[in-house]
């Protein structure tokens, strides 16, 4: 077996934006401490930005240009033409070194891909490598997406905003419960994105026995997890830092985004603070926070009065969205602002009381494994899904309302930390679910928890073929 395991070498291949790149990493680790020797690749652009790449024996890192040289300062919304870039200049980077590793004798057994990366599966594909997808979202959106896109799209067509929609395996859900791709026109700004989702559930049909692993678990998820009769979902998370989990691994800040421009002293300010007074609030690596939702938050913050640490990050153009707040005086003298964190140690802190998060995938993870009660307030992608799982699913947190015009309003903010932060049966509630569900997510990757298990035969697969 040792010989096998020393010739066994994979591709990982990601999405560039940190939500990708952080439970790849995690799962890349645990693939090498299975003997399984890691390429990890994702483009320039994501590689720039990282502060420092961990060093560990049997991880290596291969980036590829994505055709702007890690440049690209666009927004969201000039997306289209990178991602199409990325795609040409990646299928021919994968093509190039999955073959020249075949003709040194040491070929790649499988190679991995996340999210939004359907053309890795497709370049495997033409060149006969063995892939395995990985949805780093949960098995819930995967089912959505699947049944929207193959036997189900009547379900999706028309749906007014107070109709609830029945699919096999799923919570009642309505449609602001959906992932936002299923209404993305293909022809739209974001059909890059939606065709990205059209395409893999294509491949993945095309596939004899399908099967997916997901960066969920069992418990978490179970009947969203068998809910496919086609496809096969594995649950193999939470893939977060070990420190959240058993804490093997010293804490890894190495692959936080813009670390370097992080105020170090917020971990020695949340130590003055009172055990579950503080109120964290971040919403991720890349979404664009309009200036009005800024302002609302802001002024809920005032008016709830309760100590804060608030992530904003810095504009494209160097610019700080906080100074365009008008409550900024008061504010600061009520918390703290930072441009980036290690969000890994802020929700183990005990100060901190709970996580006012939009819901990204990786930030509802952490949270939940970390026992913190959430303040839910979704943006786009699989958020909105993800804060519907967390206030009626799992029961841990309360997902703020918008108004008739679209708007989450300052009172609405005050009104969701209050029930979430004072103290009383909601709160004991929630905090009694959220330490379920963090005892469960410690389970799920024991020795002989469903994880674990679900990996372990995922590597002993790959390490007995040929
Ligand atoms: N993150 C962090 N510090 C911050 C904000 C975010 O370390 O100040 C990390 C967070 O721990 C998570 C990731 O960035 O692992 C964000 O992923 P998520 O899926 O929550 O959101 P996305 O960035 O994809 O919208």
């Amino acid at each position: 077996m040792e010989n096998l395991k020393n010739d066994c070498h994979v591709l990982l291949v990601t999405f560039p934006g940190q939500g990708h790149i952080n439970p790849s990493l995690q799962f890349a680790k645990k693939l090498v401490n299975l003997g399984i020797k890691v390429t990890f690749s994702t483009s320039l652009t994501a590689f720039n930005r990282i502060y420092k790449l961990p060093n560990i024996e049997g991880l290596s890192f291969t980036p590829f240009s994505d055709g702007y040289d890690g440049k690209f300062e666009g927004s969201l919304d000039q997306f289209e033409s990178f991602y199409s870039s990325l795609v040409s200049h990646g299928s021919e980077f994968m093509t190039q070194i999955i073959e020249s590793r075949a003709v040194e004798g040491r070929p790649f057994k499988r190679v991995i891909y996340t999210t939004l990366m359907a053309w890795v599966g497709i370049v495997a594909r033409g060149i006969n490598v063995p892939s395995t997808f990985f949805w780093i979202q949960p098995a819930t959106v995967m089912d959505i997406y699947y049944y929207c896109f193959t036997d189900y799209a009547d379900c999706f067509k028309n749906c007014s905003e107070d109709q609830v929609v029945d699919l096999p395996g799923l919570p009642r859900l309505s449609p602001r419960d959906f992932p936002s791709f299923v209404f993305t026109d293909v022809n739209s700004k974001y059909g890059w994105g939606v065709k990205s989702i059209i395409d893999q559930i294509e491949l993945l049909n095309s596939e004899e026995n399908p099967r997916v692993l997901v960066n969920t678990f069992d418990d978490l998820e179970f009947d969203a997890l068998r809910a496919l009769k086609n496809l096969t979902m594995v649950g193999i998370g939470p893939s977060i830092p070990s420190a959240f989990l058993d804490g093997n691994d010293p804490l890894d800040k190495s692959f936080g985004a813009d670390l370097s421009s992080s105020s170090e002293n917020y971990m020695d300010w949340l130590d003055t603070m009172t055990k579950e007074s503080v109120i964290y609030i971040a919403f991720g690596s890349y979404s664009e926070i309009s200036s009005q939702l800024l302002e609302e938050i802001g002024q809920g913050l005032v008016k709830c009065g309760r100590p804060f640490l608030w992530v904003i990050r810095e504009e494209k153009e160097g610019s700080h969205p906080e100074e365009k707040l008008t409550c900024k005086e008061e504010l600061e003298k009520q918390g703290k602002i930072v441009r980036w964190c290690s969000q890994v140690e802020v929700l183990q802190h005990p100060s901190l009381g709970c996580f006012l998060t939009h819901c990204g995938w990786n930030s509802t993870l952490e949270s939940l494994s970390s026992g913190m009660p959430i303040v839910a307030c979704p943006l786009w992608t699989d958020q909105g899904c993800n804060a519907k799982l967390v206030q009626d699913v799992w029961k841990i947190g309360v997902r703020v309302n918008a108004s008739k015009e679209g708007v989450v309003e300052r009172d609405e903010f005050k009104k969701c930390i209050e029930i979430v932060m004072e103290d009383g049966e909601k709160r004991d509630e929630l905090k009694i679910n959220a330490k379920k569900w963090k005892d469960l997510a410690k389970e799920a990757t024991k020795e002989n928890g469903s994880s674990n298990v679900n990996l372990k035969a995922y590597v002993n697969e790959i390490l007995l073929s040929q």
